[in-house]
């Protein structure tokens, strides 16, 4: 383990540059903490925290200067590696045919800076979705073989959080190229750095960097410790499967159904939810079309409309589906839970909908 000074990271951003890379990363936007681009060290948002409750988002001061202290954003990497609009081919008519072109190898080269160890999680979630199957995607895989991961322990904890309870945090343990615990002291701003890849090595190569000392890798032990003392929320995972899938009538449904107002936040916000949908598209001459895919969400209308009409017109199908698929299907499905316990559906459904307490519900009565 090594040390990067706080005033040595704008030597990061420029080696992160000089490799080629675009830097993605926290920044401070419409009084939220999202993913945006990065030009500087100046762009993370220094100073903030964010409250979080069901339903509830807020950004505070901290009484520190920390660059990532700060829990979640409702932004997701999946933004990036799996874009909610892509352009699929075009076809431009030429006489009597069409050529049909398709993007290829133009995608973006990625530095993600600032992964939370549950969002390690749902990006290995999503290479299973996208990598491992009999359908690879092309433009996840372009996305996701450029991009460089550069994990942050998190050093707080929202009370939204129960990634202890699904496995994925919040210590950084694997998938990231470099992984840094901040360390924010009145006296000493620093990072401990953790080298995972070869690929992470080299983007260090010309940092001035210095051993961490036994003291320094005690701190960023208590960063992380400080992080999973306040995690309060959990979720049972033992027997859930079976438990929902032997469920389907449970009263609890119609309970939600009049809450829920299918809205399809907490799909959006999900780093795992994968849906998507297609779109054609002509000009008006018909000399030119585009296929687009879009994210979409088991929560609207048309995205369960088929031959002969829709298969989940309520809204307590759609919620159960929605749970039922994330904790229980997907484990027949991809061999893992599609919940890494970040809470970002209970923060962001605006009628503060808790994935944990309907699920505890359903449990219970069983
Ligand atoms: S279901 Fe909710 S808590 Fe689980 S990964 Fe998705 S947004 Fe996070
Ligand atoms: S659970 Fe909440 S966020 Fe999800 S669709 Fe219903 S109201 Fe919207």
């Amino acid at each position: 383990m090594q040390i990067i000074e706080r005033e040595n990271l704008t030597a990061l951003f420029e080696s992160l540059k000089k490799h080629g890379y675009e830097i993605v990363g926290p920044t401070v936007r419409d009084e939220v903490v999202i993913y945006d681009t990065l030009n500087a060290v100046e762009d993370l948002p220094k100073g903030w925290t964010d409250e979080q409750e069901k339903g509830i988002y807020r950004l505070k001061k901290r009484d520190d200067e920390a660059l990532f202290g700060y829990v979640l954003s409702p932004h997701t990497w999946k933004k990036f590696l799996y874009p909610p609009k892509v352009k699929l081919w075009e076809a431009k008519r030429q006489e009597k045919s069409f050529t049909i072109t398709e993007p290829q190898g133009d995608g973006p080269k990625y530095a993600f800076l600032g992964v939370r160890a549950c969002e390690l999680a749902a990006i290995a979630m999503q290479d299973k979705i996208f990598l491992e199957g009999a359908h690879i995607d092309p433009i996840y895989k372009e996305r996701r073989e450029k991009s460089l991961i550069i994990a942050v322990n998190c050093g707080q904890a929202a009370k939204t959080c129960f990634c202890p309870s699904m496995n994925s945090g919040p210590k950084v343990t694997s998938g990231f190229d470099l992984a840094l615990t901040e360390v924010c002291t009145p006296y000493h701003h620093y990072f401990v750095v953790e080298t995972g890849t070869a690929k992470g090595k080299d983007v260090l190569k010309d940092l001035s960097l210095h051993p961490a000392e036994e003291s320094a890798k005690e701190s960023a032990r208590q960063v992380v410790k400080n992080a999973e003392d306040q995690i309060e929320r959990t979720l049972k995972t033992e027997g859930l499967k079976e438990n929902l899938q032997a469920n389907a009538e449970h009263p609890r449904w119609n309970d939600v159904a009049d809450r829920c107002l299918s809205c399809a936040n907490c799909t959006m916000v999900c780093p795992t939810c994968f849906c998507s949908t297609v779109e054609d598209v002509t000009d008006l001459t018909g000399d030119h079309a585009e296929r687009w895919r879009l994210w979409d969400s088991c929560f609207t209308m048309d995205f369960s409309h088929i031959h002969g009409g829709n298969i989940r017109s309520s809204t307590k199908g759609r919620y159960r589906q929605w749970m039922t698929h994330k904790l229980a299907s997907w484990v027949d499905q991809f061999g893992v839970s599609g919940c890494t316990g970040c809470g970002r559906c209970i923060t962001w459904c605006p009628v503060g909908i808790d994935i944990t307490e309907e699920v505890a519900v359903i449990q219970k009565q069983e």
